[in-house]
């Protein structure tokens, strides 16, 4: 029983890595929402998962089990809450989920925790639930309790940029269901991918603003932002390579 997964372990052996609390627990946190009809709806949820466990074995962190549900797609980020099966959290729901399982880490002695997004619209909602979760362990006496909040597609340098998209970058904002996440799904789950499905496309164009109710024909029907044509295992591999070792190094620092 020696996984970095958490929900591997039995109770004895996690509470013998964790009460001291000198071990890292990574949490990955993603989202059940479309991202095309070539791709399974859970990349959120593997690929930040993935990273996690090749992250825990670098610097001897556990990597705890995924809040696979996130904050509402938003439209120019992630096609859109109207999407048939993209499945969302109320914010409160959701800050309440990550405060929740933090004081409950917190319980069991763990005091330093990264958590890592895989769903660009769960940024403020993780820094919310972090924030809740560290007033109310002040409340109960606990002042040393750390979180680094991080996305994995932050670690991507601009090296990289530039060897997967020689034709140019389109931007993060409409990579969902493009080049990146096919890519590394490729690599990591070529099972959940059917590249004969892959939509090619421009890169969706919107308003400097956003629209409520949205408007759904801003979304291209694919559901896609981007053209996912251009995304390969190499690339996903090199991907990977990056972010894993990118988040590992800047963890090592950040926990000292
Ligand atoms: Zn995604």
């Amino acid at each position: 029983m020696d996984s970095v997964h958490i929900a591997e372990l039995s109770w004895p052996v996690y509470d013998e890595k964790v009460k001291h609390g000198r071990t890292v627990v990574l949490l990955p946190i993603g989202a059940l929402e479309q991202h095309g009809p070539h791709m399974s709806m859970n990349p959120d949820v593997l690929l930040p998962t993935a990273m996690a466990g090749r992250v825990a074995r670098n610097i001897g962190a556990l990597v705890a089990p995924a809040i696979a549900y996130g904050y509402k797609s938003q439209q120019k980020s992630g096609g859109g809450n109207h999407m048939p099966g993209t499945t969302s959290l109320d914010g409160l729901t959701l800050t309440s989920t990550i405060k929740d399982v933090l004081k409950e880490f917190a319980r069991h002695g763990v005091r330093q925790v990264a958590m890592v997004n895989g769903h660009f619209e769960n940024s403020m909602f993780i820094v919310e639930g972090v924030d809740l979760a560290l007033r109310e362990l002040r409340w109960e006496g606990i002042h040393d309790f750390k979180v680094v909040v991080l996305s994995y597609w932050d670690f991507v340098t601009e090296d990289t940029i530039r060897a997967i998209y020689p034709y140019g970058f389109p931007g993060w904002a409409v990579e969902h269901g493009g080049v990146l996440e096919t890519s590394l799904m490729l690599h990591l789950h070529p099972q959940l991918v059917d590249m004969s499905k892959a939509v090619d496309q421009e890169p969706a164009t919107f308003p400097p603003y956003d629209v409520f109710p949205t408007k759904p024909q801003w979304t291209p029907c694919s559901g896609c932002l981007s053209s996912a044509k251009p995304a390969s295992a190499a690339k996903g591999k090199l991907l990977l390579e990056v972010c894993v070792e990118g988040i590992s190094q800047q963890l090592r620092t950040a926990f000292d």
